[in-house]
């Protein structure tokens, strides 16, 4: 029974209609705002390629993150800027480091904000690399002794969640273990369980975290993008290993994934709308090729519609602002 019965424009006549029917939401409550976090006071300097967004010490950090509280975003994801870097990463786990001081100023200073961190050691690297070289090449299993260590020193310092991005072998296990022995049992791991070797990640390194590789690229852990069997598998054993929440990023050029992960796993999935996205559309606005609000909120929204739970992205803010006003 086909036209002209059924008539699909009939729900779409107008937008208390359209709303009613609509089948996916948009929510600050599902947002994670990433912030980067730098040595000093009185520090808030916009990030070039990412408008909106800033180099922040920690007295500015908190005034931000009250108002990300204010606007209903639930959650932020920190990354250190630190002063110095070296082969060992030895900021990464230091527990004055800055990202552990960032984490105690925002859980006595911002009660109810959700602290998310980050645990990779490329931002504390000479190399850039995401864990300890041996002849060029990233040594999985000592890596995996210094993301141990990242990790108790951001549990210690009171991070609400942390989440893995280095995509060695047995990270999830190696922290479950180390959370665990030290009575961090109710402390959940967000997983960077299918993370792609993505040129959309430039922005972040270069002008985020000043954390651009020194040589070589990092192929040899991050996933190849002609892939999604793989996907399946890193995030499978993830799982496996404990994870609570899996994440695929970068987002909008990988939606296929998502969608295939909720439907295989049906577990809490994040995605990471990436610096390189928010560049693109950025840029594009600004060209005046593209109204910028009404992308951001069609990008997030089919993120959501792919079957992402958690949206991690630089537009939460004007994101949330736009959806309060509606
Ligand atoms: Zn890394």
């Amino acid at each position: 029974m086909g036209f002209p019965t059924q008539r699909l424009r009939r729900l779409r006549q107008n937008e208390a209609i359209r709303g009613l029917v609509r089948e996916n939401k948009l929510s600050a409550s599902s947002f994670i705002l990433p912030l980067f976090v730098v040595p000093g006071s009185a520090v808030k300097e916009e990030i070039a390629a990412l408008p909106g967004n800033y180099h922040l010490s920690i007295d500015c950090l908190i005034e931000e993150a009250v108002a990300v509280r204010d606007l209903g975003i639930p959650a932020v994801l920190l990354f250190g800027v630190p002063e110095t870097k070296d082969e060992q990463a030895s900021g990464s786990y230091s527990p004055n480091g800055i990202v552990q001081e960032a984490v105690r100023a925002l859980k006595s200073k911002v009660p109810g904000m959700l602290v998310v961190t980050d645990v990779c050691p490329c931002e504390y690297t000479t190399s850039g690399h995401c864990g300890l070289m041996r002849n060029g090449y990233l040594d999985n299993d000592s890596s995996l002794e210094l993301i141990a260590k990242i990790t108790l020193s951001h549990a210690e310092a009171g991070s609400d969640i942390v989440a893995p991005a280095a995509m060695l072998d047995g990270q999830i296990h190696t922290m479950r273990q180390a959370l665990d022995s030290r009575g961090f049992h109710n402390l959940p791991i967000m997983a960077y369980a299918a993370k792609f070797a993505s040129k959309l990640y430039d922005p972040f390194f270069k002008e985020g975290t000043h954390s651009t590789l020194k040589f070589g690229n990092k192929q040899t852990h991050q996933m190849d993008f002609s892939n999604s069997n793989e996907a399946m598998r890193e995030i499978a054993l993830d799982i496996e290993e404990g994870a609570d929440i899996v994440m695929v990023k970068p987002a909008l050029f990988y939606l296929d994934i998502v969608y295939r992960a909720k439907q295989e796993f049906q577990m809490p999935l994040a995605v990471y709308d990436v610096s390189g996205e928010y560049a693109m559309i950025d840029a594009a606005a600004r060209l005046g090729r593209l109204d910028r609000d009404a992308i951001m909120l069609e990008a997030l929204t089919c993120m959501k519609r792919a079957g992402a739970d958690i949206i991690i992205t630089y537009f939460a803010k004007r994101a949330a602002e736009l959806l309060r006003g509606k």
